[in-house]
């Protein structure tokens, strides 16, 4: 079984935060920000990195880092130690060359290539996305729930596509999520993360996440009783959420959100980046490699969670 795990500075939890970058433009985002801040926190901010004047650099979807004046925030939040996280490389799904640029880009801005990423649920440059995030029979259910017959539309992992970089991804990336569960704490759901899969090579290792996908789900996630809860359990949360979508109205912070971070922010927690604190776990029982049963039980937990909360 997997070895506990103690946090550094007799922390009696350990709290991060992977903000997928969709929707996050400049006025919408910058307050959540300073707020997590104030209070202690360093998380990881994802981005957009991919560049060229075809694309959009603002607009629906969001910012990339073309766009000046969210780049600025981005650097700045860098500067004051937040993470910044790889989101694909735009939200539409790129040519290999143009993700290998992206990534090449990333690293001129930020100093490195990205150390963690998530996928964009709608990118064509999806690492073992759509149904290849499982295997057997919960893959024959998803495609059949989801009535996804086809050929997967996300195949970074798929050699021949064009849009395949998976041997980029394997030398240049750390860390990758993959399932998202409805429990706050993400590592009693899945206690051998950061883990490799040998049925996706393509990948050193996968993370795990708990569902706060937007407002309403984070505030459910957040509550007085789930805080209590991780504190109990003395394990780790990373949330999956989208800062851009209406945490943020105006320049003030949505009040709820707010009360609940103080709140945890009050807790012995330890409150770093995602790439911080799975190399934590890593370091003190060295890097899963998952078998058969674990990822039969995982896959089968993820997909259940799925049917309820829909989109994750
Ligand atoms: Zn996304």
């Amino acid at each position: 079984m997997t070895v506990p795990i103690t946090w550094p500075g007799g922390k009696r939890f350990a709290f991060s935060v992977f903000d997928d970058t969709d929707l996050s433009a400049p006025g919408n985002f910058e307050a959540i920000y300073d707020l997590l801040g104030s209070l202690g926190f360093r998380t990881t901010k994802s981005v957009w990195p991919a560049t060229g004047e075809d694309l959009q650099p603002r607009g629906p979807h969001g910012s990339t880092c073309d766009d000046a004046e969210y780049l600025q925030t981005v650097l700045r939040l860098q500067k004051s130690g937040f993470e910044i996280g790889y989101h694909n490389s735009y939200f539409e799904g790129l040519p290999r060359a143009r993700v290998e640029e992206a990534l090449d880009r990333f690293r001129f801005l930020f100093g490195n290539y990205p150390s963690s990423m998530a996928n964009h649920a709608e990118s064509g440059e999806g690492m073992y996305w759509g149904y290849d995030r499982v295997s057997g029979v919960p893959k024959a259910l998803y495609r059949t729930i989801m009535r996804r017959f086809g050929a997967n539309p996300h195949c970074g992992h798929i050699p021949g596509s064009p849009h395949f970089w998976g041997d980029l991804c394997l030398q240049r990336i750390r860390y990758v999520r993959n399932f998202v569960f409805g429990e706050i704490d993400t590592l009693s759901a899945c206690p051998m993360m950061p883990y490799y899969d040998p049925a996706r090579p393509y990948v050193h290792a996968w993370y795990a996440a708990s569902n706060a996908q937007i407002l309403p789900t984070c505030l459910k996630l957040l509550s007085e009783r789930n805080q209590d809860r991780l504190e109990e359990s003395g394990g780790a949360c990373i949330v999956y959420t989208h800062f851009g979508s209406g945490f943020q109205e105006g320049h003030k912070v949505d009040e709820r959100f707010e009360r609940l971070m103080r709140r945890i922010a009050r807790k012995e927690g330890w409150f770093v980046p995602v790439t911080t604190l799975l190399d934590h776990i890593s370091s003190t029982r060295g890097l899963v490699t998952l078998t058969a049963t674990q990822r039969r039980r995982l896959e089968w937990r993820w997909f259940a969670h799925k049917l309820v909360a829909g989109r994750t």
